[in-house]
């Protein structure tokens, strides 16, 4: 199974849907486990920040060169891509929603997740919560997010010994995306490392998602800057119009 990419912001982005993305991760998973799998895959997202920051051509863009898969996760992008592409963008893949669609496959197949990254006790809740919603899903390892460099082979190590096969990394940009690509070696075994943002403290049932409403017209970023409007706010204020100038020049099949 292939999948093609389009440029959407200057970044090459994958055309799947999110059940296309969970069945390449069950496909992935099946050929890591039989070795044919030599590293895992590193699967990223993108959005209106992501695309702001990469084009600073700092550690995110580093790492982002280095994926194998980046999604979009932004409706701004899907909007860009009907706009300026022949072959658009099939659907926004949240990683909120995207958990999911790989949990179902997860449970199916009888894959492992390991969940890397926030603060203490919140990946665990958000574990619990995804097992609630998902029986049977088999969460093999958590860990939080705050560690110094001189803990990471140990980390790695232990991650290899759970036997997962998806590795779920929230640290924030461009930690996690710096962290997959630096220890792909260090997780041979492993179908995916993906990275997830604030998925855990999403699942950890203290943090609201934007009205559905919202969702669709592309206005999620702008929910979130409401709860957190000094930080979001003045991260939206300077990648906002940064975002939208590598939308409409850069987004081409
Ligand atoms: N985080 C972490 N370790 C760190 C910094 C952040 O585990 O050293 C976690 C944080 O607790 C949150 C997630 O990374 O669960 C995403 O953080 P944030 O919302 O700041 O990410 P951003 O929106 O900047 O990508």
């Amino acid at each position: 199974m292939s999948h093609t990419t389009i440029v959407v912001g200057g970044i090459a982005t994958a055309r799947l849907s999110r059940t296309e993305l969970a069945a390449r991760m069950a496909l992935d998973s099946q050929c890591a486990r039989t070795g044919l799998l030599k590293y895992p895959r590193v699967v990223s997202s993108s959005n209106g920040f992501v695309i702001a920051a990469y084009h600073r051509r700092g550690a995110l863009h580093d790492a982002l060169q280095q994926a194998d898969i980046i999604d979009a996760d932004g409706m701004p992008l899907v909007v860009a891509s009907r706009l300026f592409c022949e072959r658009p963008l099939a659907e926004r893949v949240a990683t909120t929603d995207f958990v999911h669609d790989a949990a179902e496959v997860a449970v199916r197949d009888g894959l492992n997740f390991y969940f890397l990254g926030a603060k203490p006790g919140v990946a665990e809740n958000a574990a619990d919560n995804l097992r609630r919603l998902h029986p049977g899903l088999s969460v093999v390892g958590v860990r939080h997010g705050y560690f110094s460099e001189s803990e990471v082979p140990g980390i790695c190590e232990e991650i290899r010994a759970s036997r997962a096969d998806v590795l779920w990394v929230g640290l924030g940009s461009p930690r996690q995306e710096t962290f997959a690509v630096d220890n792909r070696e260090h997780l041979r075994g492993l179908a995916w490392i993906r990275t997830c943002g604030g998925l855990f403290d999403h699942y950890d049932g203290t943090s609201r998602r934007a009205p559905a409403w919202m969702q669709t017209a592309g206005l999620e970023w702008l929910f979130r800057a409401s709860r957190e409007p000094v930080r979001l706010g003045i991260r939206y204020l300077w990648t906002n119009p940064i975002a939208v100038y590598h939308l409409v020049t850069n987004t081409h099949d």
